[in-house]
Formats: C-alpha cells, structure tokens, sequence
C-alpha cells in the first residue's frame, strides 16, 4: 500500500514534533517544515535518520515547493508563548496570514486535507465560561497579545473562505494550554517556568495574584484528539483541551509540592491583556471524536519535570 504524504508546518516545534513522531507510527511518510526560530533539531533528531521522515527548513511566510504528492497539510508554525510573540509581534502576524495561506495553497494545489492548529486565544478575555466552540470571543486587536489572536482568527477566516470557495476539506483545532516534553525550558510559559524555577530553588514568578485560572492538557491527550481531528469529516471548529481548571496558584503549590523544592512563590505585574478564566468546553470533541483528556495534571508534571531533569 502507497504510505500517505502529510507536511507538518512547525514540525519541529513542541507540538509538531510530537504530531510528526505519532504520524510517522501510524504509517505516514511525514515532511517536517520548520525555520527554527522556535522550533529545534534537537526535537527531531532521533527520527531524522528514518525513511519516512524527511526535514525541510523553511519559512512559511515564504512560497512552499513540494514536488511529491501531499494528502495532507497540517499547518502548526506559530510562534506560541507569550514571551515570543511579544518581542516578535510581526512574524507573529505573518506566520498566521501569510503562513496560513501558504499552507492552503499548497493544500488546494495538491489536492489534500488541511488543519489550522488555532487556539484557545481566539476567544480572548472570554466573558463566557467555559468556553464553546459558539463563542464568539472578547479580544483587543491592539492589545498586546493581539498579534497572536488576531493571526489565528483571520487563519480561520481564511481556512474557511478556502473550504467555502475553493472546496478544500479543512480542520480548524482550538488548542488550550498544553504542556509537556520538549517545552523549551526559558519558553516563558508558565509551565517550564514554574518547573526551571523549582528545579534551581529560584522563587516561583505568580503574576499578578495567581488568581487567574487555566486548564493544561498533557501533550499524549492532544496529539491523540488532533489525531482524530484528522480522521473525521469536522470542519467546524473543535476545542481541543483539559476541561480541569486550575488557578496558577494552584499550579505554582502543586508544583513546589511535586518537586519537593526549597522555592518560595513570589508575585510579579499581571501582564497586559492576560485572560483571567480559561476552561474549554470539550463537549464538541466528547461526542463527535469520543476524545477527552485521560492524563491527569500531577502525572503529566511528574513526566514533564523528569523529562526537564534528564
Ligand atoms: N504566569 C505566571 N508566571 C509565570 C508565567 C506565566 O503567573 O512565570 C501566568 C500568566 O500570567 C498567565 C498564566 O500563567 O496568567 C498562563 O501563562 P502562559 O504564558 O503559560 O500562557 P497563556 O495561557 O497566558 O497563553
């Protein structure tokens, strides 16, 4: 049987470079598209010498060449915390449009499926809790995280323009906070923050009064629901996330717990536009892929913080 072809944007990245390990298991040949400005080799390296597995370094803010045949176009570069996308708010912005339509237009060339990987941000500060895939959202566009919000609410306009006027079969997931291996350790998020700090007996940072909530999905969960995402005929939007909410106090005793750190917490400025409630609301994903979260939070930080360890 001839192998499918999928090209995974940001295949190098910490969600891509589990997607492209897990496709490759499944039986796929997987191109791995990625400019390393976040992404790392070292994320890729053990699966470089197989033969279904080749690495392109590419922007895909730039025109992308694929002479073989593609089945499907999984566009997952962004530049995803924070941190980043506040010192590189145009890249962010281009990877999102000028990205994303590349990434459709190599899917409607050769014919092949396509997924936006967006985010649990297009719904902004919500107003409504917990989020469904109906809500609207409450974000400010020239706020400072509105680089990032604003690119992944015009990669879904877009995708769904390129599904209504040109036929292409598209997914759209709304990813919410994931953690796991290969989160760079100084990514900034609050995970690997939260972890790097333990582990060196630095304080833990809790910005503003830790009061704001998030939900963490353990990267095995989502990669499993993106999977399924893949296989199904849904091309309407699909939250993809823990719905366990958690304050970042929370997280940051639970994690000085797991540790067994001498740290202390200490608290910093709340940053600018910082959503204060995420949970999403996974009932699309429950009953339309059979998908939810199994990882619970203290096991997916265990594996997380011995992974950061070794
Ligand atoms: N946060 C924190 N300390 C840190 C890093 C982040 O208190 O060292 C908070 C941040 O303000 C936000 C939450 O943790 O409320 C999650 O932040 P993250 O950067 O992981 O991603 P976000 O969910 O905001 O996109």
């Amino acid at each position: 049987m001839i192998k499918k072809t999928v090209v995974i944007t940001g295949g190098a990245g910490f969600i891509g470079s589990h997607l492209c390990e897990r496709l490759i298991k499944e039986g796929y040949k997987v191109i791995c598209m990625d400019n390393l400005m976040t992404g790392k080799m070292d994320n890729i390296r053990h699966l470089l010498g197989k033969t279904d597995f080749r690495f392109v370094e590419h922007n895909v803010t730039k025109y992308i060449d694929i002479a073989e045949n593609v089945n499907y176009v999984l566009h997952f570069a962004s530049l995803a915390s924070p941190e980043d996308y506040l010192k590189f708010p145009i890249q962010t912005l281009k990877v999102g449009s000028l990205g994303t339509h590349n990434a459709l237009g190599l899917a409607k060339n050769k014919k092949a499926k396509f997924m936006i990987a967006s985010t649990s941000e297009v719904y902004g500060d919500p107003l409504i809790h917990p989020q469904p895939e109906t809500y609207w959202g409450n974000v400010n566009p020239i706020g400072v995280r509105g680089c990032y919000d604003e690119s992944k609410r015009f990669a879904e306009a877009i995708t769904m323009a390129y599904h209504r006027v040109h036929k292409v079969d598209t997914h759209i997931i709304r990813i919410f906070n994931t953690y796991g291996p290969r989160m760079r350790i100084l990514d900034g998020r609050v995970v690997p923050n939260f972890i790097y700090q333990a582990l060196h007996n630095k304080p833990l940072t809790v910005y503003g009064l830790g009061t704001q909530t998030r939900s963490f999905c353990y990267i095995d969960d989502l990669i499993e629901g993106i999977y399924r995402v893949m296989l199904s005929k849904c091309n309407e939007p699909v939250n993809l996330g823990n719905p366990r909410e958690f304050t970042i106090l929370q997280l940051a005793k639970l994690l000085i717990k797991l540790t067994q750190t001498k740290s202390k917490i200490i608290y910093k400025p709340l940053p600018q536009d910082d959503p204060r409630q995420r949970k999403p609301d996974i009932s699309k994903a429950i009953k339309l892929l059979k998908w939810k979260p199994v990882v619970n939070l203290d096991d997916g930080l265990q594996k997380t913080i011995e992974w950061f360890k070794a």
